[in-house]
């Protein structure tokens, strides 16, 4: 078969039998899936042949790039020497071991012990669980209201997508799980009025506290958030927002729960988006760039506070996965976080290639379809607007970010829509020449976005 004749084949096969996360699968359908077929670097490549750079590294997560040979090193010595043994009935494995101990060292003071999922949303629902838990074996048990925000991405599991505050996703498969409240996002530009962004980042914290005190502080065992929201467009928090939460969550005596899932290994130009924003966790969980998605494996981090408790007071805490800690994905988390740390590349994205990204993104603030363009470290959200100086959005929200969308694909670069904000997470290793070929093929993207509905 040719490769057009292989095309039709797969796209064929594909729309008998494989339905698509997160997809309108007659839309799909009419449309005929894009098969990617190979990844190298900072680029994919379809079927067709054709190439892509990856702006968004793959689902914001493959924070070494593609086609490292080490990991697929790595992953085939582990799989001859031990290609699955369980972490259950007194058991262990070397790799699950160590990386524990790694990961103890590189995230925050204060988060020593991990418990291992295999995805973002298997971590959240194992937060769920230890926060009641908690607050149960701490004498509390009424302490089960968990406050999270709009526009909020944690998993699409019931608990994950529960947690999270995407009414697209409350609308199917409900009821969503009980004792979940939601509270506004801290999204200036979208939400923000009249007032400052440092005002309004006071504002949706102290949103918080209306939430506990409605609730009754006796009622609320946890807070989540990311610290920068991913999948809810790259919402980047005012300077005020973080440092009040914290001060309402200590106040009150509710843990807080910082979801690390985009934001962790690098992304913002520190280990962890804690450290960017200077917050305390007493819940960490983790995924995506923890193994650059070369395989699956998240976690959650155990601050001191709830590891003590769930360690000492509770007897067996039943709940763990067949993969917890599986031996193959650990040993390739391992490496890298080997390859994140003997490269540097957290320092690389802070002095070097975030600011890069910065400072390159500035020339699409004037493009007449821009309304902002914020970063940091390497990741970044541009919100495309009817009115720049009124941050006024379109009339039916998301129609202009798909065609952009759509666009910069034909222009042979990834970019994603969320709603009307395009986001961009490049891979970690990304080059200056790199970052100049996504905001090149950006701006012809958003020039023929603009064409296209006449505001050019
Ligand atoms: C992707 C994501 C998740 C869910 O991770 P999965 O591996 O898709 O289950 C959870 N939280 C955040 C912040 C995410 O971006």
């Amino acid at each position: 078969m040719n490769q057009i004749d292989k095309t039709t084949h797969w796209q064929n096969i594909d729309q008998q039998h494989h339905m698509h996360p997160f997809t309108d699968t007659a839309d799909l359908n009419a449309r005929g899936t894009r098969i990617i077929t190979k990844a190298q670097g900072v680029y994919i490549e379809d079927s067709h042949g054709k190439r892509y750079i990856d702006g968004m590294a793959g689902l914001w997560c493959v924070n070494v790039g593609y086609g490292r040979k080490e990991l697929a090193d790595v992953a085939s010595r582990q799989m001859m020497e031990l290609p699955y043994y369980n972490n259950f009935f007194q058991c262990a494995n070397a790799p699950a071991i160590e990386l524990s101990q790694v990961l103890a060292d590189i995230t925050p003071d204060g988060l020593n012990h991990v418990f291992y999922a295999n995805s973002g949303s298997e971590a959240n629902d194992t937060v769920v669980r230890m926060v009641r838990q908690y607050w149960k074996l701490k004498g509390q048990p009424d302490r089960s209201h968990i406050i999270s925000r709009h526009n909020a991405y944690h998993g699409s599991t019931i608990a994950g997508a529960s947690l999270g505050g995407m009414a697209g996703m409350h609308s199917q498969g409900g009821p969503m799980l009980p004792n979940v409240a939601h509270i506004m996002q801290p999204y200036w530009f979208g939400e923000g009025g009249d007032h400052t962004p440092d005002e309004f980042g006071l504002i949706a914290a102290r949103a918080l506290e209306d939430k506990i005190l409605e609730l009754g502080a006796d009622k609320v065992g946890a807070f989540i958030g990311e610290p920068i929201q991913g999948a809810g467009g790259v919402i980047i928090p005012p300077a005020t927002y973080w440092p009040e939460i914290q001060r309402i969550c200590d106040k009150y005596d509710i843990l807080l729960v910082v979801d690390e899932v985009i934001c962790g290994f690098g992304r913002t130009g520190n280990w962890f988006g804690s450290d960017t924003f200077d917050i305390k966790p007493d819940l960490m969980p983790m995924a995506k760039g923890m193994s650059s998605g070369y395989l699956p494996i998240s976690a959650v981090m155990v601050g001191d506070r709830v590891a003590d408790v769930l360690i000492n007071q509770c007897g067996e805490f039943t709940h763990g996965f067949t993969y917890s800690g599986h031996p193959v994905c650990a040993a390739v988390a391992l490496e890298n976080i080997r390859i994140i740390r003997d490269e540097k590349l957290v320092e690389r994205v802070r002095d070097d290639i975030g600011p890069y990204l910065r400072k390159k993104l500035a020339s699409l603030a004037d493009h007449p379809l821009v309304g902002a363009v914020e970063s940091v470290g390497l990741i970044a959200g541009m919100p495309l607007v009817s009115d720049k100086k009124t941050r006024k959005g379109f009339e039916k929200p998301g129609t202009v970010g798909t065609i952009c969308r759509d666009f910069c694909v034909e222009h042979g670069v990834i970019m994603r829509a969320c709603g009307d904000r395009m986001v961009m997470s490049p891979p970690l290793v990304i080059s200056h020449s790199e970052i100049d070929e996504i905001v090149e093929k950006a701006t012809a993207a958003f020039d023929a976005t603009a064409r296209k509905i006449g505001k050019m």
